[in-house]
Parts: structure tokens; C-alpha cells; sequence
């Protein structure tokens, strides 16, 4: 209540001296999203949720309050661009149907569980591509206004495709158990007509971002994983939509020959991208298109496949194309494709995100471009650069810190030590100091 009369009796804001508490952190090595050299002894002056000021000279002013993390190495918080919080990890429960067979509040709960782990392991900042029932939009929503701890999200809504398609959700029902045809709800549009009102939907509904199945995906029953689905000229349908509406559109895609089509109609980003060949890869440089390879996601189907865990006929797609990952990560990474670190969190436990910078690394990158990939690449695929992604005056104070140099054991980053998001510690010597209510009303 005091702190209420306090900010009643204030003066008006103009006013009002700068009286925001700074906190200094000395960091022992800092490596700063951009894929600059560290900084060594650096010190970074934060006001409020953003950062003042870095570097190696500057001042600690008298009064602020110090956090030293000289024995550690600091980095930007990081960045996964492809992760699916308000849904049932795979392997759980029903979670092929969780959509028809969950309460709505149920798997948004989750999400809030989700979202915790993700940000206790560095992640400050998550693309969702994609839930039933818009979660992952309430749950942006709750994290945004305090009520639950969790990373920035850019949230897609429901993600959608064709009838039968890997993003309907009634795919493997009997026909007619719904009692209507599939719809947007359950994650359908078909024709150019339909895929227009879902994106419009989605953006009325709170979506930041479009997310469609442009090809068959490994994790759904009955569609052929190699297989293009939407047509091109329903995705570009679907992208001069978004885009009128200032949104970017995320395909998912494994098949050669979707992946083409979605990129000529013009889609920010390629998720998987798994089934690569030359022409692709120059194409996404023409267009400048993303590439999200989520080499988690391949790496744990092939786990559960091997403990017998997915019904046959997913395995077999698994099967199929998780041996071509590697590959098709080398060749987009050899042809200087754009390439932003997503993980497919919930395919595998959230909070394990950082393993794909080390699979990042087995496959080909320098220690350097995956930390690239996962922080300020991750934030310009997102649109949020000016925010996040990398450690620079300005920014948000979205700050993590691991024990070891990650550019001589890249494995240090799935150790995170510290966490501090818009200013606030949340993870500290390893363990959450951050409250959970400190937000809610
Ligand atoms: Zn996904």
C-alpha cells in the first residue's frame, strides 16, 4: 500500500527526476550477440529494463548496486525462434490430440510450466510458431502483464494448413467426430479465399506472427512427409495477407519441393528445412529467406523412434528424413543462407533448448555464428532487433552468464548460471531468485 501513496503523490512524469536504480554488472568476458571479438573485464550499466552503457572503461556510478559476474562469461539472453509452449511435449500423454482432448486453461497452464523452464535455461526471448486454442497467445499475454515468469514471446496463434494436412488437428479422427468440418479452429484453411480469413483471423486474435504447413510433417499420421501441401499460389496468398498486415509468415517444411514454393512466395522463414538441395539453398539466398533447422527435433524423434515411443507410421517418416538434417544444415550453411537458431521445443522437454547450439556446432558452425544464430540472427528474423539479441546501450537488459568460455566448449551454454530479463534477476548461482507474483495484481 505504501509504495501505492507513494506513486500517487509523485510529481507528474515529465518532472520527475530519473531516480531509476542502476545496477552494474562486472563481467568477467563478454560475448555480445553481433559476432564482435569479446570484450574482456567489461562493465555493463543497467537503468530500468534497459541497458545505459558497456564496455571495458566504463564508470560504476557511487550508489548502484554491483552483481559480479567477473568468473563468468555474459552473453545476450538467448533466443529460440521455434518453440511450442501451450502444448503437450511429445511422448506425453495424448499429445497428438491434446487439442481435442485437453481443456483449453489445462494446456495454458502447462504453457505457464513451459515458460518457466524455458527462460530458467537463458531463453528470454521464444518465437511460439504455433498452439491450439491461441495458448501461446494468453500465455504472451500473462507473461507480458506479470502474472506468470516466463521469455518475451512472439506468438503465432493457431498454426495452419490444409485439410489433412500436418497442421489439422483432427488428422487420424474418424470423419465427422467433431460434428462440423475441421475449420481455422482446428488448424484448417484451404483455397485462397480461406487461407486470407485464417491470417486475418489469427492477426484479430493477437497473433505476431502467421504459421503454416507448406509440406507433410514427421509428427502427424496420415500425410506424406515429402509432400507439398499448400499450394504456392495459396501462399502467396497467405503472405501479401500478412504482410498487409505487418506480420511475417513461418512455413513449415520438409519436401524439396515445398520448400521451393514457399520461398518464391515469399515466407521470412523455412522451419525444418530438412530435405535441401542446391536450388533451394540459392533460392533462400535470392529471397533472402530464413532457414530455422530445429536439429533437436530430428535428434529426439530418432531417440523415440529407437525406445519404440512413436506409432509406425511415424517412425517410418522419421526414418525417412532425419538422416538428411545433417546434410541439408551443411549445404544452406555452405551457400551462406540465413540461419536463426529454433529448437522445436516441445518435441523434446522444454529448457533443454541450448543443446541445439552444440548440435549446431557438430554439424558445422563456429562456436561463434551458433551464438549469432541464437541471439541477435534469432531477433532479426523475429523483427525485435532493435530490442533484443544482442548487448548494446538501448536494448532490453536481457543478460545470461555461464561458467567456461562457450567459443572453446560450446556445451557451457546448457549450464546457465544467471538469468536477468528486462533488468530483473530471475536465475542466480544457479537457482531462481526471480518472484513468480511479483506482477500480479
Ligand atoms: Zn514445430
Amino acid at each position: 500500500m505504501l509504495a501505492l501513496v507513494v506513486a500517487l503523490q509523485a510529481p507528474p512524469a515529465a518532472a520527475a527526476p530519473d531516480t531509476a536504480a542502476v545496477t552494474a554488472i562486472r563481467a568477467g568476458m563478454v560475448i555480445d550477440g553481433t559476432g564482435a571479438a569479446p570484450l574482456k573485464n567489461a562493465v555493463i550499466l543497467i537503468k530500468g529494463e534497459r541497458i545505459a552503457a558497456i564496455g571495458a572503461n566504463v564508470p560504476i556510478p557511487p550508489g548502484a548496486g554491483v552483481i559480479d559476474l567477473s568468473g563468468f562469461t555474459v552473453l545476450p539472453g538467448f533466443i529460440d525462434a521455434h518453440v511450442h509452449l501451450a502444448s503437450r511435449t511429445l511422448g506425453d500423454g495424448d499429445w497428438q490430440h491434446a487439442g481435442l482432448t485437453m481443456m483449453p486453461a489445462e494446456l495454458a497452464l502447462l504453457g505457464a510450466a513451459h515458460a518457466q523452464q524455458t527462460l530458467e535455461a537463458g531463453f528470454t526471448t521464444v518465437r511460439d510458431v504455433g498452439s491450439v486454442h491461441y495458448g501461446d497467445i494468453a500465455l504472451r499475454n500473462a507473461i507480458t502483464a506479470g502474472w506468470v515468469p516466463g521469455p518475451r514471446i512472439v506468438a503465432a496463434g493457431i498454426l495452419f494448413g490444409i485439410t489433412g494436412g500436418h497442421c489439422d488437428e483432427t488428422d487420424g479422427l474418424a470423419p465427422g467426430v467433431l460434428g462440423h468440418e475441421a475449420g481455422i479452429e482446428e488448424g484448417v484453411a484451404d483455397g485462397v479465399d480461406a487461407v486470407r480469413a485464417a491470417v486475418r483471423t489469427m492477426v484479430k486474435n493477437g497473433a505476431d506472427v502467421i504459421k503454416i504447413c507448406a509440406t507433410g510433417g514427421v509428427l502427424s499420421l496420415t500425410d506424406s512427409v515429402g509432400a507439398q501441401q499448400y499450394s504456392e499460389e495459396e501462399m502467396r496468398a497467405v503472405v501479401e495477407t500478412a504482410r498487409g498486415l505487418a506480420r511475417r509468415v513461418a512455413a513449415h517444411a520438409h519436401g524439396t519441393e515445398g520448400i521451393k514454393a514457399a520461398v518464391r512466395a515469399g515466407v521470412t522463414s523455412i522451419e525444418h528445412g530438412t530435405l535441401l538441395d542446391s536450388e533451394a539453398v540459392a533460392l533462400m539466398v535470392q529471397h533472402g529467406t530464413w532457414l530455422v533447422p530445429t536439429l533437436m527435433a530430428g535428434d529426439q524423434a530418432m531417440q523415440l523412434v529407437n525406445a519404440g515411443r512413436l506409432p509406425a507410421p511415424i517412425a517410418a517418416k522419421a526414418r525417412a528424413i532425419v538422416p538428411r538434417v545433417q546434410s541439408s544444415f551443411r549445404l544452406a550453411l555452405r551457400a551462406g543462407v540465413k540461419i536463426a537458431l529454433g529448437t522445436d521445443a516441445g518435441v523434446f522437454q522444454h529448457g533443454k533448448n541450448a543443446h541445439e547450439f552444440t548440435l549446431m556446432v557438430r554439424y558445422g558452425m563456429t562456436p561463434m555464428q551458433s551464438i549469432q544464430a541464437g541471439t541477435l540472427s534469432a531477433a532479426t528474423l523475429l523483427g525485435r532487433e532493435a530490442d533484443v539479441g544482442s548487448l548494446a546501450a538501448g536494448k532490453y537488459a536481457d543478460i545470461v552468464a555461464v561458467k567456461g568460455d562457450p567459443l572453446q566448449d560450446i556445451t557451457a551454454l546448457e549450464h546457465v548460471d544467471f538469468v536477468m530479463k528486462g533488468g530483473a534477476v530471475f536465475k542466480r548461482d544457479g537457482q531462481i531468485v526471480g518472484r513468480s507474483d511479483a506482477g500480479v495484481p
